[in-house]
């Protein structure tokens, strides 16, 4: 293989990595990709090639994020010991309100960032600490963030505000958003797979274990639904999305919950899992009977329906909704109940090309058109670090 770039996306017990060879102008080609889960319990590293077949499943050593940095990049050296890395892209959960897009990473960007971590301590940390593992391993190899706020920076100040007191806006309390990459995703592939609807009005639904919407005009992003943390808006696969902040005081002053006790229970036990006591794995709950797992996939359409309507109206009407992400792209059954929970928007889904997952999946008397596009997180960071570092070979 030729040289390469990397790209991590770190979290907390996972490491996730794909290498892209070298570009020829714009287009990529993923070379494998793969992840190390279960750091610091029982560490284990798989990995396919583009096609999707294994080339490594195993027991690594990483007791965390740094020695799974170690073990990556023992891997890689075995894999592809003649090739060199170009450059490392890292997704970074926040970028605040100065990062507006990639950045390279040095000592300051990096001290900056570290001043976030308690806006989402969740990942904000882990991703850092790749970074710095990265660059105490190799520390000639550039190394870029790509954040997943970025995307959202530019919305109207309405849409980014919480009605706190003008001090905490101060501190950094406002509507971020995440999702972004994905997002930012979608949006630059709209122009070649939706022409007809890619400068309208578009909602597009990131339906994964997170989940989140994000209104669109002229491929912008003019408001979603995740804000200051990625707590709100949709009901998620663990985390509740929208909540009245009175639970959380009773949780707190009623019940006596400790503030650990209530991070777990909102960003770990809460959503789908809570809902059903069964299982937080949209297709898991989607193949049991139970009432309560019943009950957490209605919630599930309830509030997807109910944050499309939101958004039409901050939109000022709908022409075309979107569909990603592990949900969003696999499971047909949801999106029909999802459009017909908003037939009053006059949504109307062919239900052939909805189980075919065609790529337009609306009739043509549909008021909006309905879509499903595949989103890649990784492409996109890739992308930004080969132009950011100035990685495309030049064509022969
Ligand atoms: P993601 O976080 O984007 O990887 O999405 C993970 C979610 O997608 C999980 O809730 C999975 O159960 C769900 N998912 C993946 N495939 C399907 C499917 N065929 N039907 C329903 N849900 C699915």
């Amino acid at each position: 293989m030729d040289d390469y770039a990397l790209v991590l996306n770190a979290g907390s017990s996972s490491l996730k990595f794909s290498v892209f060879e070298r570009p020829s102008g714009e287009r990529w080609h993923l070379e494998s990709r793969g992840q190390i889960e279960g750091i610091g319990t029982a560490p284990r590293l798989s990995v396919k090639d583009e096609i999707g077949n294994s080339l490594a499943n195993k027991d690594v050593a990483a007791e965390d994020g740094s020695e799974a940095i170690g073990a990556l990049a023992e891997w890689l050296r075995s894999m592809y010991g003649g090739s060199r890395v170009l450059g490392v892209g890292h997704r970074v959960v926040h970028g605040g309100a100065r990062f507006t897009g990639p950045t390279i990473l040095d000592a300051d960007v990096m001290r900056e960032l570290h001043q976030l971590a308690p806006l989402a301590p969740l990942h904000q940390p882990y991703n850092l600490a790749a970074i710095e593992a990265v660059f105490e391993r190799l520390p000639e190899v550039p190394q870029v963030a790509c954040f997943d706020t970025s995307f959202h920076r530019g919305q109207p100040e309405v849409a980014e505000l919480v009605p706190l007191p003008r001090e905490f806006r101060q501190q950094g309390v406002q509507r971020y958003g995440f999702h972004g990459l994905s997002y930012e995703f979608i949006a630059s592939v709209l122009p070649l797979q939706a022409p007809e609807i890619a400068r309208g009005r578009i909602i597009v639904a990131h339906l994964g274990s997170g989940a989140s919407m994000c209104a669109m005009k002229d491929l912008k992003s003019v408001d979603s639904t995740l804000g200051f943390t990625a707590l709100d808006g949709l009901c998620m696969g663990t985390r509740p999305g929208s909540l009245d902040p009175g639970v959380v005081l009773h949780l707190f002053q009623g019940l006596n919950l400790s503030a650990k006790e209530v991070e777990t229970l909102l960003y770990k036990k809460s959503g789908l899992a809570g809902i059903s006591g069964i299982s937080s794995d949209m297709r898991d709950l989607l193949g049991r009977s139970e009432p309560a797992a019943r009950l957490a996939v209605d919630y599930f359409i309830y509030s997807a329906a109910k944050e499309i309507g939101a958004l039409t109206a901050v939109l000022g009407g709908l022409d075309a909704l979107v569909f990603t992400a592990g949900i969003g792209e696999n499971s047909a059954e949801i999106r029909q109940r999802i459009c017909e929970a908003s037939a009053w928007l006059g949504l109307e889904i062919d239900a052939d090309a909805n189980n075919k997952r065609e790529t337009k999946i609306s009739t043509s008397r549909s008021k909006a058109s309905v879509w499903v596009i595949p989103t890649n997180e990784e492409l996109m960071i890739a992308r930004h670090t080969g132009r950011l570092l100035g990685l495309a070979a030049k064509a022969a």
